[in-house]
Parts: structure tokens; C-alpha cells; sequence
């Protein structure tokens, strides 16, 4: 048996949601406040509200406007 051996790639079972979770910009304000809201819905385990925190984290650069 030979041939697929280097077809391994790394395991990623990290977070579900590691495309969704943009990092949020230093130095802004609304970034970190919307980074805290994405912290306490995960630890409260609303994703949906997590998942949209992260996502008016992307919007930085359009002014935080969903
Ligand atoms: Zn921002």
C-alpha cells in the first residue's frame, strides 16, 4: 500500500467559526465594544448573536454599517 501517504493535511478542528470571527481593529472604539458583545454572546452560547457582531466587525472599514 503506498500512494496517498502525503495527502494528509492539517486537522482543523478549531472553531466553526473562525471565517466569521474577523479580529476586530485596534484603536476603535466601536470594534472593541462589538468584540466584547461577540465574547459575551459565545460565552452565553448565542452564536447567531456572536455571528453578527463579528460580521459589524468586518464592516469597519464601511463605517460599521451592516
Ligand atoms: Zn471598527
Amino acid at each position: 500500500m503506498s500512494g496517498n501517504r502525503y495527502h494528509e493535511r492539517p486537522v482543523s478542528l478549531g472553531e466553526p467559526y473562525a471565517d466569521l470571527s474577523p479580529d476586530p481593529v485596534p484603536g476603535c472604539a466601536e470594534c472593541s465594544a462589538l468584540d466584547e458583545e461577540r465574547y459575551e454572546a459565545r460565552k452565553r452560547r448565542k452564536f447567531a448573536a456572536a455571528v453578527v457582531a463579528g460580521q459589524r466587525i468586518r464592516n469597519h472599514g464601511r463605517g460599521h454599517h451592516a
